[in-house]
């Protein structure tokens, strides 16, 4: 299963970035998932409660802030958000679009409870 080995992935960078503070403090993880990441957004979250239920984190729960496909044109130079799976720039309608954004997972940010 891709979604565990993902979860599993985000678990290892939220420990390497929170060595300094108790990890019951740890709160939420947050990530953004392109749409063309391959990656089923309720799957991830569901193996990442899997994961770390009855560890030291269980109370850090996982955000998944899901990202558009922006494509890049070669023949007009302007980077489009893709609203659907045509692969033309919607700007000019050419054809020669590359992929720029949207494929894939990034762990964008980690909060730590300030208090107990
Ligand atoms: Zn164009």
């Amino acid at each position: 299963m891709h979604e565990l080995s993902v979860a599993e992935s985000i678990l290892e960078i939220v420990k390497e970035n929170t060595s300094d503070v108790l990890p019951s403090k740890v709160k939420r993880v947050k990530v953004r998932l392109g749409e063309l990441a391959g990656v089923v957004a309720d799957s991830l979250e569901f193996s990442f409660t899997a994961i770390t239920a009855g560890t030291s984190l269980e109370k850090c729960s996982l955000e998944v802030e899901k990202v558009g496909i922006v494509v890049k044109c070669g023949d007009c130079g302007l980077e489009s958000p893709l609203e659907r799976f045509a692969f033309k720039c919607p700007t000019c309608g050419g054809d020669h679009v590359e992929v720029i954004s949207g494929d894939d997972l990034q762990v964008v940010e980690i909060e730590i409870a300030d208090e107990g």
